[in-house]
This record gives C-alpha cells, structure tokens and sequence, in this order.
C-alpha cells in the first residue's frame, strides 16, 4: 500500500466519522479532495463498508480485498450504459467471490426506476446469468443495506414484498426487455396487494 494512498485512507475515515457524527457537512471543494480516489474499492475494504458503489475502475487488488472485507459491489448497469462508461467488472468480481448487487442509480444521468431494465443490461453488457441478477438485485441488495436478515428473499419471518408474473417462467422479467409492465400481474409489499394491473398481455 502506498503512503498516498495510506493517507488518502487516513482522510476519508475522518470524513467517514465526521459524517456520522452529523457534525459537518463537507463543500464541495472538500469533497473533490476526497474524491480523488483512484481505488475505491480498496479503500471501501479498508474501512470495511458493506457497500461501495459504481467501480467502474477497479484493479484485482481492489476485487480481492472486496472478497476479503466482505464489502459489497453495488453495480449500476444503467449508467454505464447511458453514460457510456466503461462495464464494471461483474464476472471478475463474482468469480473472486464479492458479493454483487446491482442497483439503478436513479438520478439526472441514469432516468429509470426499472430495476428489470437494470437486470437485462446486467446481463447483457456485464455478462451475468439472469440467476446471479435476480440475487444481485434482491438478497444482494439487501445485504449492501444491512437488511438480508428481513428482506431481500422469500422466507418465513422477512418481509413479504414480491411480484407475481403474467408468464410460465420468471426469467421474462429479465428476457423481455422494457415490457415488465405487460408482464408485472400484481405487486406486493409486506404481504398485502399494492398493485393490480389488468393490462398484462398474453404472448
Ligand atoms: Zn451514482
């Protein structure tokens, strides 16, 4: 490990503390300070985050140590493709055993909630097989927020949040690309219907 990168690592700890403290908010100017990290991967295993995010740059000293700290890779299909960035590395990164979720980055520069969109696109630009996207995107998910004991999967005593599908296979979800709102029959949070939809077609 390098001293910058020991110092950089020194510093964004006292910013890490200083934000949980609620003490100060940081400018933006600090911020570009911190920000100029070229390995956040490592330096999210050193301070053993439960999530780190984007990684589009990652070296394999960086997946490594992801693997190690049990530090999960939060994967944003989305904005790599509409800010045409480069794909992170999912297959390397699950194949070294870090746990990958994928999230849809909702913002200004990545418009869309959906996260089957998110799962297709993991699929297909981050070659990663529709089972690993589905865990990427539920138990996984839920890990990156410290909740995979309540949520993320369907078992007795988590929390009843579910979709149930207009199709005989629920790889469609995935497969059919943009048209989960054909496919989607009802929604289900904490057990109880949310959403109905009529609309559903019939292929
Ligand atoms: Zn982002």
């Amino acid at each position: 490990m390098s001293k910058d990168f020991r110092l950089l690592v020194k510093n964004a700890k006292q910013v890490v503390l200083v934000c949980a403290n609620g003490e100060k908010f940081l400018t933006v100017k600090e911020m570009q300070n911190i920000a100029v990290i070229e390995n956040a991967s490592l330096l999210g295993a050193e301070l053993e985050a439960l999530a780190i995010s984007h990684l589009e740059e990652v070296t394999n000293n960086g997946i490594a140590a992801m693997a190690r700290a049990k530090s999960s890779a939060i994967l944003l299909p989305t904005t790599a493709y509409i800010l045409r960035l480069k794909q992170p590395r999912a297959r390397d990164m699950l194949d070294a055993g870090v746990i990958v979720a994928l999230g849809s980055d909702f913002n200004p520069n990545a418009y869309c909630c959906s996260m089957p969109m998110v799962m297709h696109l993991a699929c297909v630009n981050m070659k990663m097989s529709m089972k690993e996207a589905l865990a990427a995107a539920t138990i996984n998910a839920a890990y990156s927020l410290g909740k995979s004991h309540t949520h993320g999967s369907l078992e007795v005593n988590k929390q009843g949040d579910l979709v149930i599908l207009n199709s005989s296979q629920w790889e469609h979800l995935i497969y059919q690309f943009g048209g989960h709102q054909e496919l989607i029959k009802f929604v289900i949070v904490k057990g109880k219907v949310v959403y109905e939809n009529d609309r559903t077609v019939d292929y």
